[in-house]
């Protein structure tokens, strides 16, 4: 089905393939007709559906059909839980426009703006007004109160993954950008759960949306094209075998997932000594060497990244064939939007989850929730050492003078507890970006 039948212009389909997309996807589909129709959408869709093309292709028409008197008041703000996120969402639209067979006779203007760096030169691209901003909610709301930009006349607004807005603590900072807007507009709300919260939030913001659940609404539901490997290995050798991995797969970019910054800068540290090009990513680091990190991962001049759940969500480095889970996730919901990094749009991946006797219980809580069990593997030389609850206990009940000991072999209740916490414990790098 060409982008055409969806109602979208010629010259839009023509850029859509330009920039290298090929038949709609699914989300896509059912999204631009209504976006173009003026509904309000509520759509679940994973990062990799091609949700950002779904919304950013109708309103681009809608940009260049509208009228202007001379003036540039921001008329579309996507609102992004993530620096990165920004940036991709900037770039996508910037290259469709690129990709018009001819250039607006008024060129579209675009801003993106997100915290961590200076506000200032965001402020002087601002002058002169811009028809389109893509700016996480913190320094949307410094921007405003340094007068940098109106919202008053805005006519469509997009919270891209929702979901993580609300999970990085945005509630308040949304609440208040809402209100500086018209109560008439379009409003477009992208998720990849219809969560409780998310409902409500929709409830406020919508106007009688169309839904759209691409992804299962149980969003713990893996991903078809995305083969799942799980292999058992001590604690202590993970990053032995990784390297090994590395080379024995030829992956020639992976995305590894550790649980703290300092596990990414320690294990990327030893994996450069095991002589791969290997860089950490995590929230401490600058906003320029974030991007740049990136960029060199796109551009294949660094093969492994290792990175906090930071990277999780909403960067899309096409063609990422493997992503591994060093560390397991926290939830069966994070393990899903990992893995999401690999295999996107119709490309095939791998993602493998290292399994050790502490992370077993947890692991199996995942397999649980995202409704399928993942085989376990064992790779030569790195078999994990003998398990501890079949070694020999010692029964204290049959040593003199010790009495019994309750409880002294954990329980699997006290193992899913350990698992747990181990998992909760293992410091979270989701920062507030803004
Ligand atoms: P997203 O879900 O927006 O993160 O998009 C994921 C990836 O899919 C991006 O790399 C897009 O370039 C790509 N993409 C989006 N739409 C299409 C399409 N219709 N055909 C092929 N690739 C697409």
């Amino acid at each position: 089905m060409p982008f055409t039948a969806l109602g979208l212009i010629p010259p839009l389909a023509q850029a859509a393939a330009k920039v290298g997309y090929g038949e709609p996807t699914p989300v896509q589909r059912e999204a631009v007709p209504a976006i173009l129709a003026g509904r309000d959408v509520l759509a679940s869709a994973r990062t990799g559906s091609g949700k950002t093309a779904a919304y950013l292709l109708p309103l681009l028409q809608k940009l260049l059909d509208s009228r202007h008197d001379g003036r540039r008041d921001v008329s579309m703000l996507v609102l992004v839980p993530t620096r990165e996120l920004a940036a991709q969402v900037g770039d996508t639209l910037q290259g469709l426009v690129q990709a018009l067979p001819q250039q607006p006779a008024r060129p579209l203007k675009i801003a993106v703006a997100f915290g961590g760096v200076s506000i200032n030169p965001q402020m002087m691209g601002l002058r002169g007004g811009a028809d389109v901003m893509i700016a996480t909610p913190g320094r949307l709301l410094d921007l405003v109160a340094h007068n940098a930009l109106h919202l008053g006349s805005l006519s469509a607004l997009v919270l891209d993954e929702a979901d993580r807005l609300l999970d990085l603590g945005f509630a308040d900072e949304l609440q208040r950008i809402l209100d500086l807007l018209p109560a008439r507009r379009q409003t477009l709300m992208f998720s990849a759960t219809f969560a409780p919260e998310i409902e409500t939030l929709a409830g406020r913001v919508l106007n009688d949306p169309l839904r759209i659940a691409i992804a299962p609404e149980s969003e713990t539901t893996a991903v078809p094209d995305i083969a799942q490997r799980a292999i058992e290995v001590d604690a202590s050798r993970r990053t032995q075998l990784l390297a090994r991995l590395v080379k024995d797969e030829k992956w020639t970019r992976v995305l590894v997932f550790v649980a703290t910054k300092f596990a990414a800068e320690i294990v990327a540290d030893k994996l450069r000594k095991a002589g791969l090009e290997a860089e950490p990513f995590h929230g401490v680091l600058s906003q320029g060497k974030r991007s740049q990190v990136l960029a060199d991962l796109k551009a294949s001049r660094v093969q492994v990244v290792v990175a906090t759940d930071l990277a999780a969500r909403g960067i899309d480095v096409v063609q990422l064939p493997a992503v591994v889970n060093y560390d397991l996730p926290r939830s069966a919901t994070d393990h899903v939007h990992r893995i999401g990094r690999t295999g996107r749009a119709g490309e095939t991946g791998v993602a493998v989850s290292f399994v050790t006797e502490e992370s077993e219980a947890h692991f199996r809580l995942i397999e649980k929730r995202q409704g399928f069990s993942v085989p376990r593997e064992r790779i030569a030389g790195f078999e994990p050492a003998p398990r501890a609850d079949v070694a020999p206990v010692i029964d204290h009940a049959e040593v003199p003078g010790t009495g019994g000991v309750k409880g002294k072999r954990p329980s699997k209740k006290d193992k899913l507890r350990a698992a747990a916490l181990l998992s909760a414990g293992a410091a979270a790098d989701d920062e507030k970006p803004s």
